[in-house]
């Protein structure tokens, strides 16, 4: 009888413990998360794919005034001297720093354009109800991208420039920098409008997943495997072939396959280029002909010399304290899988996924850089040139973010079968 009704029960699994959840309809606009873990379920959103088809093309609309107009002019003494993003975005190219500009490139105007044109194609097939090529791969593509789409930082990044700027020159804001503002307002509401179980469901019903056996905990023990993307439960078959999503043809694993010795090869990797990144100068303003190189560090300490302690503090958190909290706090997570320390479950998951959250923010310094050499061009009074730290920096940020993406954080709760986490078995997910 108990076998029975457990197997009618629909059930999900959670993407950061494992644990296998009775699945309940969430109300729309709530978010059902994990009671054990704390992380995000499903999210429930209304008129989705009307909103998300509406706000995409609306984006997409904005993409090209918003990259090709002219962004913002400075006047010097009368000298003026204007940019437009697109440029901005390819003066890196310009200073011969082709790995830095290849970054700027591909988070600034590449991703941003992808994953607008990739959730305007999934939503207007859903909209019409047509079956379009490939919508299921465009849409993991979608979900892979979003993290590297930069739109948002660079915005921030602008407004940096400006009062970086403001001491010393005339800025007029143009047409350019109103469309991108509107374009990352667009872009950020399209995020937050998608509801990926619904899209999913669209393209391919979840299949009732079979059922359980009973008293088991996690999708692993239950021999399930969880696809990250789509979360569509499969079955893990005998293990000697490699499964694919059966929806979305993600790979699926019981566990990233070496998680842990690839998240240590890239946290250490960080840590090696966090030492010249920070050491080496990492901008270049030559002043009546006098070239002045500053560091990170230095470019800190002028704003809050001059006062500003806001847009210092800023700097500080995006150079600084981010990529410090990324490498410290993942050390720490890998030390506890290693020495296999279960206190602070809940606190380091936690963790992580802030981890995972502000990775991205640490671009914010390349961003103003290479906005400044496109914006600070005015001959033999004043020009800004890129300096050697800056590879390094981009190293550092890269390298954060694919050791968080290699880390596995299902790891952390595999050994640690808690007389807690019993109580959770086939809990309700927690809508909130
Ligand atoms: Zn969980
Ligand atoms: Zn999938």
């Amino acid at each position: 009888m108990e076998n029975s009704s457990q197997a009618s029960r629909d059930y999900t699994v959670c993407p950061g413990c494992d644990l296998l959840l009775e699945r309940i309809p969430a109300a729309s606009d709530h978010t059902a998360v994990c009671p054990r873990c704390g992380s995000r379920l499903y999210r429930a959103r209304s008129d989705s794919v009307r909103k998300t088809l509406a706000l995409s093309l609306t984006g997409l609309l904005l993409y090209v005034p918003a990259n090709f107009t002219t962004l913002l002019t400075f006047d010097v003494l009368g000298t003026p001297s204007s940019t437009t993003l697109f440029a901005s975005t390819l003066s890196m190219f310009a200073q011969g720093q082709f790995i830095v500009g290849t970054v700027v490139v591909l988070t600034g105007l590449v991703f941003p354009l992808l994953t607008l044109s990739l959730l305007f194609t999934v939503s207007l097939g859903l909209h019409l109800r047509r079956r379009i090529p490939c919508m299921p791969t465009m849409l993991r593509w979608y979900r892979h991208l979003t993290e590297w789409a930069m739109q948002d930082v660079y915005l921030i990044g602008v407004f940096v420039t400006i009062i970086k700027m403001s001491h010393m020159a005339a800025i007029e804001a143009n047409t350019g920098l109103y469309c991108f503002i509107a374009l990352v307002l667009i872009t950020i509401a399209s995020q937050s409008a998608i509801d990926f179980p619904l899209f999913w469901s669209r393209m391919e019903p979840d299949a009732p997943p079979p059922p359980p056996p009973p008293g088991v905990e996690t999708a692993m023990e239950a021999g399930l495997m969880v696809c990250h993307t789509c979360r569509r439960i499969a079955a893990a078959g005998d293990g000697a072939e490699k499964v694919f999503c059966p929806r979305c043809g993600e790979q699926l694993h019981f566990r990233k396959p070496e998680s842990v010795g690839r998240t240590w090869a890239l946290v250490l990797t960080a840590v090696i280029f966090t030492l010249p990144a920070n050491l080496l100068p990492i901008m270049e303003v030559e002043y009546m002909g006098v070239p002045d190189r500053s560091t990170i560090m230095d470019g800190i300490i002028y704003f809050f010399q001059e006062g500003s302690y806001g847009i210092g503090a800023i700097i500080l958190t995006a150079s600084i304290l981010v990529p410090m909290f990324k490498i410290l706090g993942l050390v720490l997570i890998l030390l506890s899988i290693h020495f296999r320390r279960h206190g602070w479950l809940r606190h380091k998951a936690m963790m992580f996924r802030f981890i995972q959250f502000i990775g991205r923010w640490s671009m914010l310094d390349i961003f103003v850089i290479a906005l400044l050499c496109a914006l600070v061009r005015f001959g033999y009074l004043s020009t800004v040139n890129v300096a050697p730290a800056a590879f390094y920096f981009t190293g550092v940020v890269l390298a954060t973010m694919f050791s968080a993406i290699n880390f596995d954080p299902r790891l952390l709760w595999d050994d640690a079968v808690t007389p807690v986490a019993r109580e959770y078995n086939y809990a309700t997910a927690r809508s909130s």
